[in-house]
């Protein structure tokens, strides 16, 4: 427990019990945050899943290519909740809020009154109809994580069903373990609708030079066999052999939960840009399931970003604890990175489409070069591969100069 300064929370906010629902990266930012700002009450952490907390970055890197053992990916041991004060409820699903009396319903029958609550549910993944076929995952948990990893041992033909950011990296460690790999998407080049064309080629490159077969401009209508998936089939007839199908084409959401709260939920949790739900900021959203506001141009924004749960987390605790009126809106410079084929991609701000790319330095033949966005001028994203450094320096030049305008409703 903390060591009693700067404790008076209760005075300020009449704080006694803060609970965290989702025990995930934003959930544990949610209760550090909560200690490190001095809050000294209660903090109970519930969350769905019965593993302790863990990093999803390793999931589709380091524990599929077997680099890493598990208890890497791990966010935080048992003692240091206990040293936290924090009551961790795990394997224990939220099943309903009230918002009025702020009562979490708990699976099992039990329930929560706390003071303010967190909502950290994150999402989970999008699959498409399987037939009831074995041998078709998709990768979101670290239960996800190992089924696959344990199918690759088998030395599986693999189609990845989706090249967004996911399904590339499964791709990628796929290859690395030099499986037969092939990935579909519908869109021209693999991670268009993030990255653009251009760049978006550059990573068809980068997985064709790997042995990928990468297959794009095509949809998946479906696949056969008799109990387990043998074959893909594609939109224009022809089909795939498969020992094992990996489905990467997004998350939905973790707000199931709330539909009878009567919470604003469109596509996640509508929150402003202090994080809170409601207008007494006792509610507040955090991490991939909550959709902030942005005031200045009255466009929404969810995102499914490591950087962005960890810093939405700080933040939206730091304004509760702060209390109504006071605080810091949060407007971030987007940021994620990504591991491919030992190629690090990195993205700052967030580009559009139409927008201009200029290659300011490296080389592209290199893979390993530095890109800027622009509309009109006005820079609206940096892109790296392999180059952390030369990146870092467009984060200040970028702050404030994202058009938040457009990347409204968009899921990233
Ligand atoms: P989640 O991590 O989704 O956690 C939500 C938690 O809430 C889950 O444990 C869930 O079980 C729990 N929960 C849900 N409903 C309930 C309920 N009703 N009651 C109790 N608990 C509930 N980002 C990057 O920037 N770079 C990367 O390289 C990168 N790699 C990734 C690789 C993979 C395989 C995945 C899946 C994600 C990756 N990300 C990456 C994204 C990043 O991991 C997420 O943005 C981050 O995990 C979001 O954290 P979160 O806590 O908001 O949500």
């Amino acid at each position: 427990m903390p060591d009693g300064r700067d404790l008076d929370r209760e005075g300020v906010t009449g704080l006694r019990h803060v609970a965290v629902v989702g025990a995930s990266l934003a959930g544990t930012r949610a209760v550090d945050a909560l200690r490190a700002g001095g809050f000294d009450g209660r903090i109970t952490l519930v969350g769905a899943e019965t593993h302790l907390p863990y990093d999803r970055p390793p999931l589709s890197k380091q524990l599929l290519t077997g680099t890493w053992p598990v208890e890497r990916a791990q966010l935080a041991d048992a003692h240091h909740f206990a040293d936290l004060g924090v009551e961790l409820h795990l394997g224990v699903a939220a099943t309903h809020l009230d918002p009025a009396t702020l009562q979490v319903d708990l699976a099992g029958g039990a329930s929560l009154r706390p003071d303010a609550i967190v909502l950290a549910t994150g999402g989970s993944a999008r699959m498409l109809g399987t037939g009831g076929l074995a041998g078709i995952h998709t990768l979101r948990t670290l239960d996800d994580s190992l089924a696959v990893k344990e199918a690759f041992d088998a030395r599986p033909r693999v189609v990845v069903v989706g090249a967004g950011f996911i399904g590339a990296e499964v791709a990628s460690s796929a290859r690395t373990l030099g499986l037969d790999v092939t990935i579909l998407d519908p869109a021209p080049v693999p991670l268009e609708r993030v990255l653009g064309s251009r760049l978006g080629t550059i990573c068809a490159e980068l997985h064709s030079d790997h042995g990928v077969h990468v297959r794009c401009g095509v949809p998946v209508a479906g696949f056969r066999g008799a109990d387990r998936v043998r074959e893909v089939v594609l939109g224009d007839g022809s089909t795939l052999p498969a020992d094992l199908v990996v489905v990467g084409v997004g998350i939905v959401p973790g707000t199931g939960w709330l539909s009878a709260s009567g919470l604003p939920i469109d596509d996640g949790v509508l929150c402003d840009e202090f994080g809170a739900v409601d207008a007494d900021r006792r509610i507040l959203a955090v991490g991939d399931v909550a959709r902030r506001r942005d005031p200045a141009t009255g466009t929404t924004v969810r995102a499914e970003h490591w950087t962005n749960a960890v810093e939405q987390a700080r933040n939206a605790v730091g304004n509760l604890l702060a209390g109504p009126g006071n605080g810091t809106p949060y407007h971030p410079v987007p940021y994620f990175w990504s591991d491919q084929h030992g190629i690090k991609i990195q993205m700052l701000g967030r580009p559009a489409p139409g927008d201009d790319l200029e290659i300011v330095s490296g080389s592209v033949a290199d893979r390993r070069f530095v890109g800027v966005f622009s509309r009109g001028g006005t820079p609206t994203a940096a892109v790296g591969f392999d180059s952390p450094r030369e990146l870092a320096g467009y984060r200040r030049r970028l702050a404030g100069a994202t058009p938040q305008a457009v990347i409204a409703r968009t899921a990233v």
